[in-house]
């Protein structure tokens, strides 16, 4: 049976990216979105024409209950996974003194306690295959730096780290490696508004990334080549930090 990597957001930008080249890669493909789930439908069919098997899951990262429900029955049904990317994200920017409850709220449900609610019902069918698995969680050059405007973000970004460095520990002698990538400005819906001059001003390649750029190193952390390295955060940043 092919290995299966489930990429949460993968409807668009980043996750998509991951996604097909995941599935170039050779691995059979779980997409996973929110809400828009032509696009993940989308995906999937230019996945299958690549000759992989790729499914769809639908919920919101937030709600533990539908996710837990959600993996639950997608492992139940197909089997544990070989690996999850977990990209699924969002901003809610502004100066921390305009910063709404709703705002602080959303951000860290959504990115940090997304990871938890996805990661802990695969995980202990993935430790049960015994056999090599890769995590790899998105971050953001936000999280290593802090950046003006997204207190919350930053705050969320940084925390996955943490809890990446602690997963990595407890799951190295399974040779379960949990690792993070940690872009930076990558040219998606969710950056439409960001790339202005004075953002480029401070990338040492004075250029946006590209989702494909940021694939390519998950591709890397997922392939068997990556076995020993564990508990990382790799920046696909242009020289930003
Ligand atoms: P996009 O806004 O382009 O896509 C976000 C994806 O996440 C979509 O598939 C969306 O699903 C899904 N998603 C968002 N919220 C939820 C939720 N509550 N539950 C389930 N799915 C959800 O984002 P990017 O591709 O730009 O970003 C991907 C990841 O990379 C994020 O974690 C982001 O923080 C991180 N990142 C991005 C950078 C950038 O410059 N773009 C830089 C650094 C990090 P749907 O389509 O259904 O809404």
């Amino acid at each position: 049976m092919t290995a299966s990597i489930l990429i949460t957001g993968s409807s668009r930008g980043i996750g998509r990216a991951i996604a097909l080249r995941l599935a170039r890669d050779g691995f059979d493909i779980v997409l996973h979105c929110r809400q828009r789930r032509e696009a993940a439908d989308a995906v999937a069919e230019r996945i299958t024409a690549m000759g992989r098997s790729a499914r769809v899951l639908c919920f919101d990262v937030a709600d533990r209950q539908a996710a837990r429900q959600a993996i639950e029955a997608d492992i139940e049904a197909h089997g544990a996974y070989y690996g999850v990317v977990c990209n699924a994200g969002i901003t809610a920017d502004g100066a921390f003194p305009a910063l709404s409850d709703e705002d602080w709220d959303s951000v860290i449900h959504t990115n940090l306690d997304g990871f938890y609610n996805v990661v802990k019902p695969l995980v202990m069918p993935m430790v049960r295959r015994r056999a090599p698995g890769r995590i790899v969680v998105m971050s953001s050059v936000s999280g290593l730096m802090g950046n003006r405007g997204q207190v919350n973000y930053s705050a969320a970004k940084a925390g996955l780290i943490g809890a990446v460095k602690a997963l990595a520990v407890e799951l190295a002698k399974r040779r379960i490696t949990v690792n993070c990538v940690a872009p930076g400005l990558i040219d998606t819906d969710m950056t439409d508004d960001l790339v202005t001059e004075e953002a480029l001003r401070m990338i040492p390649m004075r250029r946006t990334g590209s989702g494909e750029e940021v694939a390519a190193t998950v591709s890397f952390l997922c392939s068997g080549d990556a076995g020993y390295i564990t508990r990382q955060v790799i920046a696909v940043n242009g020289g930003m930090c």
